[in-house]
């Protein structure tokens, strides 16, 4: 693994471009944070790999017990396209420190770079078998690694409605023990003594960020009350400048949408925003002549019962709403079916603490947004999933625990 590592490192303009080509991401956020970000997830297991252990149990009676951490065995893992290199490293690589086997299937979307991570591996000297990768559509590829009957865990990232598939057929097989890491409709809170100049770049960034097509977008932005006037002004000031473009170009912050199927569902979910009465404050339009670029949008005016305010859009569109009270937000951030990430912007210590504690998702920011850290355990609450990616918690989800027990003193037998 610290091989593959290095040989990561290697090739980190090939990854990042090839990943580029294949969904429209920015070149230079892979070239220099997302391609050594998996470098350093590679290392991070690895370092994990021999610190595996169990238990000592104290037992009640006179019994000897202690705890084994064992490979689940065969592990398929499906994977999603906005972020194809680093989803399939951050299953990939826990799952090897456990000592698991597995079958990789990248999405339809964007397999290249997951093919050239397992040329990469057999050239890093991962036994053949260990780590496969097979290509192909989801009700096929997919579907057929859900169902089957020898392999012993599905790890899943995606959308909700594939994730209750996979459910299902894990149930209908051999009753697999699946995680998933599935979709979001993050809030944003930012409150009324926050740096509005700051408060804005975060906003921005929250639900821009790889074109919007990441899962912990914080696509519905709640304003108190006291700043919203300026925080709108501001906002679309800088929402106007943002450049969108060739994701080759280190000046463009946003590239095209992953695929025409992405594209037209994120201009169908604009005008269903415009037909509820929502207002379009910036974007809401394709850009650029050729290639599926979309406007930063935001609107204003958005309803908590909005379609643009409960569904996952997965695209650069946000859902700017005004707030008064702290109870209010809370109420209203919760107001949904996922349960993934959030965000609080504020100084005052007392709102901070009760808002982290207050909000159903897996992970909370305060003061920064989709900070994430290879310690620091993600996946969602409600129907955002359960399981988690990163940190030691995603180890132990390719780990069974096995309880071994002996008499302390005279065996009966
Ligand atoms: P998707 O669910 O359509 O596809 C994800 C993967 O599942 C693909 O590899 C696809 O081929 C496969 N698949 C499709 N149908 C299948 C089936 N019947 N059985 C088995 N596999 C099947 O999702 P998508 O559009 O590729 O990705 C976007 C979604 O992923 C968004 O909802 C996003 O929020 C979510 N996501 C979540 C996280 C997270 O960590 N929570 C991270 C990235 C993306």
């Amino acid at each position: 693994m610290m091989k593959l590592a290095d040989i990561i490192d290697e090739n980190v303009e090939e990854l990042a471009a090839l990943d580029t080509v294949d969904n429209g991401k920015l070149f230079g956020l892979s070239k220099d944070w997302e391609i050594p970000g998996v470098a350093e997830c590679l290392r991070y297991y690895a370092g994990a790999a021999d610190k595996i252990h169990g238990e000592t149990l104290k037992m009640s009676r006179e019994l000897q017990g202690y705890t084994l951490r064992e490979p689940m065995g065969v592990v398929g893992h499906i994977i999603p396209w906005n972020f194809p290199t680093s989803a399939f490293f951050l299953k990939v690589a826990p799952a090897l420190a456990a000592g698991c086997t597995m079958v990789v299937k990248p999405a339809e979307q964007t397999p290249l770079s997951a093919l050239y991570c397992g040329h990469l591996a057999k050239q890093a000297g991962v036994p053949d078998g260990v780590l496969n990768v097979i290509t192909g559509f989801g009700p096929t590829a997919g579907a057929a690694i859900c169902s089957h009957m020898d392999v012993d865990k599905v790890s899943f990232t995606g959308s909700t409605e594939v994730g209750r598939l996979v459910m299902q057929a894990a149930a209908m097989s051999n009753l697999k023990p699946v995680s998933l890491e599935l979709g979001g409709k993050s809030p944003l809170i930012i409150f009324d003594d926050a740096d509005v100049d700051k408060a804005t770049d975060l906003a921005l960034l929250g639900v821009l960020s790889n074109k919007g097509e990441i899962c912990a977008a914080g696509s519905r932005v709640f304003v108190q009350e006291g700043i919203y006037d300026e925080f709108v002004k501001k906002l679309s000031e800088k929402a106007k400048t943002w450049v969108v473009g060739d994701p080759f170009d280190p000046k463009v912050r946003q590239g095209p949408q992953a695929n025409k199927t992405q594209f037209d569902k994120i201009l169908s979910y604009i005008e269903h925003g415009k037909r509820e009465g929502a207002t379009l404050l910036t974007g809401g339009r394709p850009c650029r002549e050729k290639g599926y670029y979309i406007e930063p949008t935001v609107f204003t005016n958005v309803t908590d019962n909005m379609v643009i305010a409960r569904d996952e859009i997965f695209g650069p569109v946000m859902s700017l709403m005004k707030f008064k009270t702290v109870d209010e937000a809370i109420k209203r951030a919760n107001d949904t079916r996922y349960g993934l990430a959030a965000g609080i912007v504020t100084d005052n210590l007392n709102v901070a603490n009760t808002v982290s504690r207050s909000i159903s998702s897996g992970i909370v920011w305060i003061n920064c947004y989709a900070d994430l850290d290879m310690d620091c355990p993600f996946g969602g609450y409600k129907m955002s999933g359960f399981g988690k990616d990163f940190g030691m918690e995603a180890l132990y989800k390719y780990l069974h625990v096995k309880s071994v027990v002996t008499p302390l003193y005279n065996s009966p037998w």
